[in-house]
């Protein structure tokens, strides 16, 4: 098999993926900050990240995967004002949120899921290690890391130090050195959460708890770090500073960044706010759905969230779970295979593109390229070993994708009830129709069966007939 390609960030091309230890990965990725519930957008770093170590996984590699909770933050903070509650009440119940969202997703949880406030101490002692080693200052009670002490700063995003510092011809904060220089620790006001330091009460900046997580939790040098592009600069910047600077050694070996959503979409736009909420989304249409969207684009371009591209989506679900529901239903007994033949090229091409920077969306052309197949083979009869081989075949690309393991009859039913409502009808009408035709053929009233029928096919309603009865679904 073919070496296993990944797009470096640090180094701007695909390299061969080799872990630092033969055998196991070490993989550190940014996670939410805690005090709202999470959009879309968030959600399109978990669902890549998420099919990326299943890859790896496939490959053989054990995986160790942290995701992150930033439980002390501004925003948490002013949450906490705004609604007269303790910060720890705030970030505790959106972690709640956050993984009653994560279970709709039915992706397996990551290896550790750190909170920040859970590591003060190992915070404090990075930092002081950093003051020790003349890589950050203290003033007045802060403690700011000197950008220029490292001078490999802006290797991740490409800046130039000098640029940046030119950039910034008025400081802020006037107890910085530098203006580029960032912070490791404040001071916290009164009434707000805080810890004792040896800088005297306050708590960490955002930078240094991934640092010092992933340090903890992984070691000095870690495999893969990701997050979303936004995080490059400052943030992950920011990250290779300390950790580097601490360790002198060199701190992850690829970084691995997810592009964003764009809701350009006039009609999305115009329901801003309601829509991207990732509830809402994986409520007012399918879980399934939002996976689906995310990875049929690849993870490096953008994604434009629009009506038309949830709708397609629905339609190739459809697709998808109609011809899974036909092969289960024509298998007997059990579905033990282990060698896919009939369908081995475009099994071959799927694997070629997941090892190719996890190219999603060839693995969807070659999944239409096997249900067309698939369809084609069935058109005159059904054969059991296609069946078993389709069904082999979506097993495993499923489990990588985190996709098609819905129950076929459950989820065809619900995705079609999606269309109906974009139609206007409603289920209990189409239920009335459906009686009503059932009565008719009873009588052998097949002239007024007939019409109710052709009835429902002009507003795009199919019926079939099947032996658990009459099945309605909408024409694609
Ligand atoms: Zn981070």
């Amino acid at each position: 098999m073919d070496h296993f390609n990944l797009y470096n960030s640090l180094s701007k091309k695909k390299e061969i993926f080799e872990p630092i230890t033969p055998g196991t990965v070490k993989m550190y990725v940014c996670g939410p900050t805690v005090y709202d519930l999470l959009h879309v957008g968030n959600f399109r770093g978990l669902i890549f990240f998420n099919v990326l170590r299943n890859w790896l996984k496939h490959l053989g590699y054990s995986v160790n995967y942290v995701y992150n909770y930033t439980d002390i933050d501004d925003k948490i903070i002013k949450k906490s004002k705004e609604e007269d509650k303790l910060v720890s009440e705030i970030s505790s119940k959106f972690i709640q949120e956050f993984e009653n969202d994560f279970k709709l997703l039915k992706i397996s949880k990551a290896s550790h899921n750190p909170k920040c406030t859970d590591y003060i101490n190992d915070i404090i002692s990075f930092i002081s290690d950093l003051i020790e080693k003349k890589f950050a200052y203290v003033r007045n009670n802060n403690v700011f890391f000197s950008c220029k002490k490292f001078s490999a700063y802006g290797k991740l995003s490409g800046k130039n130090i000098e640029d940046l510092i030119s950039g910034h011809r008025i400081t802020i904060n006037q107890d910085k050195e530098n203006p580029i220089d960032f912070v490791l620790w404040k001071p916290s006001d009164h009434g707000e959460p805080g810890w004792e330091s040896p800088w005297g009460r306050g708590r960490p900046g955002w930078h240094i708890e991934c640092s010092v997580m992933a340090n903890a939790i992984l070691g000095d040098q870690i495999d893969i770090h990701g997050g979303g592009m936004d995080l490059i600069f400052p943030h992950h910047e920011n990250e290779i500073a300390q950790s580097e600077s601490k360790t002198g050694k060199k701190f992850a070996k690829y970084w691995v960044h997810n592009n964003f959503i764009k809701f350009d979409d006039q009609k999305m736009s115009k329901s801003l706010g309601n829509i991207i909420k990732a509830r809402t989304f994986m409520t007012d249409y399918n879980p399934e759905i939002l996976k689906y969207m995310i990875l049929s684009v690849h993870y490096r371009s953008s994604i434009n969230f629009s009506f038309k591209q949830i709708q397609q989506s629905i339609i190739s679900l459809i697709k998808i779970y109609t011809a899974l529901e036909q092969a289960q239903n024509t298998i007997k007994g059990e579905c033990n295979i282990s060698n896919i033949s009939y369908f081995k090229e475009e099994l071959e091409i799927v694997q070629t593109s997941f090892n190719n920077d996890i190219n999603t969306p060839i693995v969807f052309a070659q999944i239409f390229n096997v249900i067309r197949k698939f369809n084609n083979a069935f058109k005159n009869e059904k054969n059991e070993n296609i069946a078993k081989e389709f069904l082999a075949f979506f097993s495993l690309v499923g489990s990588i994708l985190s996709l098609f393991s819905e129950k076929p009859k459950k989820i065809l039913f619900e995705l079609n009830l999606i269309l109906l409502k974009e139609k206007n009808i409603s289920l209990k009408q189409i239920e009335i129709e459906i009686k009503k035709r059932d009565k008719s053929r009873k009588e052998k009233n097949y002239k007024e069966s007939d019409l109710i029928r052709d009835e429902l096919l002009g507003k795009g309603i199919e019926l079939k007939d099947t032996i658990d009865g009459t099945q309605w679904s909408v024409k694609l």
